[in-house]
């Protein structure tokens, strides 16, 4: 089988043979940090278990309309937004529906520790009791929110990073080795998020505009580093959260290669930082806050 995923051989081998031996559980945990292509398998597994060929062969009926977004055996939702109650009422629904091509029906759920409580309640009853052919993978970088009741009813599948080598044969052709080194700098050992990257040219010289930015909140002169700051907490919390999350990337790629306490003391403040601006503080405190303390780090 090829599954065109960069990495996670184990769990791939592991799926496959679950596959092969018609030993499918109901629901599914991908399980692990963000970026790593746990979405890209969730989809290729999908693809298989409604192929008219059982392969994701590409060419088949259901196939096509799959590649399309137009399968009406495969349902998604989630993203970076809470998931309420009211569309995991619509997804069971359309769950309970019988294929209409496929032998089975396939739900991903991306993101899935953003349900309400409510909405995790409501998916519970579902996988408690599912239909014979309903499969429902939910996505996760944090299991820990979700209910214990959820993950002992799944089977959870653990995925985790992918080293540059293991991926770098999936980005395409054209990147010059400029942007091939920002890929490398920011998206090391998660494959998901390099090829995202990869496929976009905005992101691509916006990369390039955050590797600037990193290397103005660490010198030395003062009066840059406040301009940074005034200029990043006017940006929007989701795009802010992203410039540090991508500065966290870099610095944790840099200590790889070179270890010392001064990178590592500033990578755990850009995690606390991101955290802070998660519970609404205030993006200006937090961010003169991360300056000074880097400071010291
Ligand atoms: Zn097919």
């Amino acid at each position: 089988m090829d599954w065109q995923v960069a990495g996670h051989k184990k769990q791939l081998e592991f799926l496959e043979q679950t596959i092969k031996r018609g030993r499918l559980a109901h629901a599914y945990v991908f399980a692990g940090p963000q970026g790593v292509g746990k979405r890209m398998v969730a989809h290729k597994l999908a693809q298989i278990l409604i192929c008219e060929n059982n392969q994701a062969c590409n060419s088949c009926k259901q196939c096509k309309s799959f590649v399309l977004k137009n399968n009406a055996d495969f349902i998604e939702l989630g993203g970076s937004e809470a998931i309420k109650i009211e569309q995991i009422r619509d997804l069971i629904y359309k769950l309970s529906l019988k294929p209409y091509l496929a032998q089975y029906k396939v739900a991903v759920i991306d993101a899935a520790e953003n349900m309400t409580e409510e909405a995790q309640n409501a998916l519970l009853k579902s996988i408690e009791e599912p239909k014979p052919y309903t499969i429902v993978i939910l996505i996760t970088s944090s299991p820990d929110r979700l209910k214990k009741t959820i993950l002992s009813r799944a089977q959870k599948i653990n995925f985790g990073v992918v080293d540059y080598d293991g991926y770098k044969y999936l980005l395409p052709l054209k990147l010059s080795t400029a942007q091939k080194a920002l890929i490398q700098n920011f998206a090391s050992q998660k494959p998901g998020l390099a090829l995202k990257i990869a496929m976009d040219e905005e992101f691509l010289s916006m990369l390039a505009n955050t590797e600037k930015q990193l290397d103005d909140f660490l010198s030395e002169d003062k009066s840059k580093r406040l301009l940074l700051v005034n200029q990043l907490s006017e940006s929007e919390t989701a795009e802010l959260l992203l410039t540090l999350d991508l500065w966290q990337n870099r610095l944790e790629s840099e200590l790889r290669k070179n270890p010392h306490k001064k990178l590592a003391d500033r990578i755990a403040l850009l995690g606390e930082s991101q955290s802070l601006v998660r519970q609404n503080l205030n993006a200006k405190l937090v961010l003169v806050n991360l300056m000074l303390q880097a400071d010291y780090a």
